[in-house]
């Protein structure tokens, strides 16, 4: 777009984490600002404006995020973004702004930004990132030119990550890529913690799974990690359980696919929780978690009595 002049004013990047959105922004926004691009509008990585970039000081870029990880991006960010859209560019022949997590920001922040979308600066480019671009009100989404990164194919994911690190075994890249979607730089930062999470999470739900285990233990054990991921874990877990069951046909395992399934309903929704912008209590949504995987175990060992 860029190359053929047809770069919007303003771009929606979204897709799930460690899929380098942010990276894929930056050498755009660099691309914007260098004073000598390459013929392919490659940013020349040595210019006074390249510097400055690399120097995190661009007068004429802005990046605006959440203040603390897991808040909300303020309006007042969002007033002063628009403060500084007034002004000139100093040393570019553009302006960039990146708005990273870009679901993020309440209702008054949500309009503040719509009016700057809706008188479009004639030398600015807008860039938002999200994860969860659903959360995103239509009329933002509207707005900007929408482009999804797409998850690489496994194939692709292996190759990177594999000449990250050679001595890491495929199998153990192959156990990363389940905790994250499939999503190569997240696999590649999880990395030996992701391992023993995944270890730890297959040991906890084999014991859940027996009516064993204390959820509260367990609960606490879990905050630690990363809880998507550990939801990730599960559902892949249960699915590849599900999966077993339909090659088999007996009455038994037909009768076991709905507890199953009802685990991973339950993934489904705490999944859901845990990315809404209500800050939910996480200690208690994982041990409501525990808890209805315990019911459901039960409901299985008892199908497994009927039928044996
Ligand atoms: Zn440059």
């Amino acid at each position: 777009m860029l190359q053929q002049s047809r770069l919007p004013h303003a771009l929606l990047i979204s897709g799930i984490d460690g899929l380098g959105k942010m990276a894929f922004a930056e050498r755009l926004v660099a691309s914007l600002l260098c004073i000598q691009p390459d013929a392919q509008f490659n940013a020349c990585g040595h210019c006074h404006s390249c510097q400055l970039l690399a120097a995190q000081s661009h007068p004429d870029h802005l990046l605006v995020a959440p203040e603390d990880r897991g808040k909300q991006i303020k309006v007042d960010q969002i007033r002063s973004l628009k403060q500084s859209q007034t002004l000139m560019p100093k040393v570019s022949a553009a302006k960039t702004v990146l708005i990273s997590e870009a679901d993020q920001m309440n209702i008054s922040a949500f309009n503040s930004l719509l009016k700057l979308l809706e008188e479009p600066q004639p030398d600015s480019t807008l860039i938002l990132l999200s994860n969860n671009p659903q959360q995103l009100p239509i009329t933002i989404k509207s707005r900007c030119q929408n482009v999804v990164i797409p998850i690489p194919d496994t194939d692709q994911a292996m190759a990177y990550l594999r000449a990250q690190d050679p001595a890491m075994q495929d199998k153990h890249w192959q156990a990363l890529l389940k905790l994250t979607q499939g999503a190569p730089l997240a696999a590649l930062s999880l990395g030996d913690a992701g391992l023993e999470q995944s270890r730890q999470v297959t040991a906890d739900i084999a014991l859940l799974m027996q009516g064993q285990g204390n959820p509260v233990q367990m609960a606490a054990d879990w905050q630690q990690y990363d809880l998507k991921s550990v939801l990730l874990q599960i559902q892949s877990m249960m699915q590849s359980k599900i999966g077993q069951l339909l090659m088999t046909v007996d009455n038994c395992s037909v009768s076991l696919l709905r507890p199953y399934w009802s685990i991973v309903d339950c993934i489904t929704d705490t999944l859901k929780l845990i990315s809404s912008q209500n800050n939910p209590n996480k200690i208690l949504l994982i041990e409501d978690f525990m808890v209805t995987v315990m019911q459901h175990a039960e409901q299985i060992h008892k199908l497994q009595g009927t039928h044996r």
